[in-house]
C-alpha cells in the first residue's frame, strides 16, 4: 500500500511542477527530465510487480494487506449449511441453523461490507454469533461492524486482553489493537467451550500458546470439519506471534493435538488458503519439526540469527511454503527467536 500511496503522491507533485513550469519556457529541459523520471518509475513498478503480487522489501503486513484488499471474495459450500468465505483476510466460516448464522472470524475491516453481503447471499440468515480464532487484524477486522450490529462475540480469554490495547508482532510490521468495547469478545473461555448451531455441535479448544496465546481450534460435528485459524495456513509459512506468547513448540504441540482428534475424512479449514486434509496438516507438522531441528542445531553451534538466515535451512521447503507473505528469511528469524527464547536449543 505504501508504494501505491507514495506513487500517487509523486504524480501529484510532478503535476504541480508541470503546471508551474508551463509558465517558464526556460524550464522545459528540467520538465522533460522530470517526465523521464516519472516514466522510469512507472516502468520499474510495472516490471517489478505482477497484479496482486507483493513487491520486494515489503513487510509481512504490507504484502498481506495488498493481497487481502485485492483478492476477489470467494464463497465455497463445504457441507450442508457450512460455508467458507475467502480472500478478504483469514478464511471466514459460516454455520447456519434455521434462523441464524454463526461466523468464525470476520476478515479485514475494509472488506466487511463485501463479506456481509456474501454471507447473507449464501446463508439468507442474519449473523448472531461470531467466534474469533485469535486477535490478528485479518481475523477480527469485521468485529467493530458485527459488534455494533449486536452480534455476540466469542473467543479465548486472551483475545480480549490483546484487542484491548495496541500490540506489535515482531518481524512482521503488524501493529494493531485497542479496539472499541463493542468489538471485544463478550463471551470468553479458558481451555474449552461447547456451542450448538442447528444440528452441529461446536467444540472450541485452546491448546495453550501456539500461533498466539489466544488461539481457538473449532471441531464441528457431525460435519467432521475443523477450523484451525492461523496455526496452519495452506501453503504459507506460519507467523509465530512472539509478543503474544506464540512459539514454534506451541504450534507443533497444537498440531499434534489436532492430528490426534481428526481422521482421513476430516476437512480442515486453514487460517488462509484452500481447504485441506489431515494428510496436508501432517506434512506441515513434519516440515515444522524438521525446521525446528535444523535451527536448534544452528543455535547449539553458536550461530547468530543473521548466520541462521544465511544458512538457508528452509531451502528445500521454500518452493512449497515460502512463496507467500511470510518469506523464508522472516520465518527463519521467528523460529530462531522462538527457540532462543524458550531454550529449546539445549534440549
Ligand atoms: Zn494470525
Amino acid at each position: 500500500m505504501r508504494n501505491k500511496i507514495s506513487f500517487s503522491r509523486t504524480l501529484l507533485y510532478f503535476q504541480e511542477l508541470k503546471e508551474r513550469n508551463n509558465t517558464f519556457e526556460g524550464n522545459r529541459v528540467s520538465l522533460l527530465l522530470l517526465q523521464a523520471t516519472v516514466l522510469a518509475l512507472v516502468v520499474s513498478l510495472a516490471a517489478s510487480r505482477a497484479p496482486g503480487q507483493a513487491g520486494a522489501g515489503e513487510t509481512v503486513i504490507q504484502k498481506a494487506t495488498e493481497q487481502f484488499e485485492s483478492t476477489p471474495l470467494k464463497t465455497t459450500a463445504i457441507d450442508k449449511g457450512l460455508f467458507i468465505f475467502s480472500g478478504d483476510g483469514g478464511n471466514v466460516t459460516a454455520i447456519v441453523d434455521n434462523a441464524s448464522t454463526l461466523l468464525v472470524d470476520s476478515g479485514i475491516n475494509s472488506r466487511v461490507t463485501d463479506l456481509n453481503h456474501a454471507i447473507f447471499k449464501a446463508t439468507g440468515r442474519p449473523v448472531t454469533r461470531l467466534v474469533n480464532t485469535h486477535w490478528h487484524f485479518d481475523h477480527t477486522g469485521g468485529n467493530v461492524y458485527f459488534g455494533s450490529e449486536g452480534v455476540t462475540l466469542i473467543a479465548q480469554e486472551n483475545v480480549t486482553k490483546r484487542l484491548s490495547s495496541v500490540q506489535d508482532v515482531p518481524f512482521t510490521g503488524i501493529r494493531d489493537g485497542h479496539y472499541p468495547p463493542q468489538a471485544l469478545p463478550a463471551e470468553t473461555y479458558s481451555s474449552s467451550m461447547a456451542l450448538h448451531q442447528g444440528s452441529q455441535q461446536l467444540t472450541l479448544v485452546n491448546y495453550g500458546p501456539s500461533h498466539t496465546d489466544g488461539d481457538t481450534v473449532i471441531y464441528i460435528s457431525p460435519a467432521n470439519v475443523v477450523v484451525v485459524g492461523d496455526i496452519f495456513s495452506n501453503h504459507v509459512y506460519p507467523i509465530i506471534d512472539l509478543a503474544s506468547g506464540g512459539s514454534i513448540d506451541g504450534i507443533i504441540q497444537s498440531l499434534n493435538e489436532i492430528l490426534a482428534h481428526t481422521d482421513k475424512q476430516t476437512q480442515i479449514v486453514p487460517g488462509h488458503g484452500p481447504l485441506a486434509t489431515r494428510a496436508d496438516l501432517e506434512d506441515y507438522r513434519d516440515m515444522l519439526v524438521q525446521v525446528r531441528q535444523r535451527i536448534n542445531g544452528l543455535i547449539a553451534a553458536g550461530k547468530t540469527i543473521d548466520e541462521a538466515v544465511a544458512a538457508a535451512s528452509t531451502q528445500d521447503f521454500d518452493p512449497t511454503w515460502g512463496g507467500g507473505y511470510v518469506t523464508p528469511d522472516v520465518f527463519t528469524r521467528m523460529v530462531f527467536s522462538s527457540l532462543a527464547k524458550t531454550g529449546s536449543a539445549s534440549r
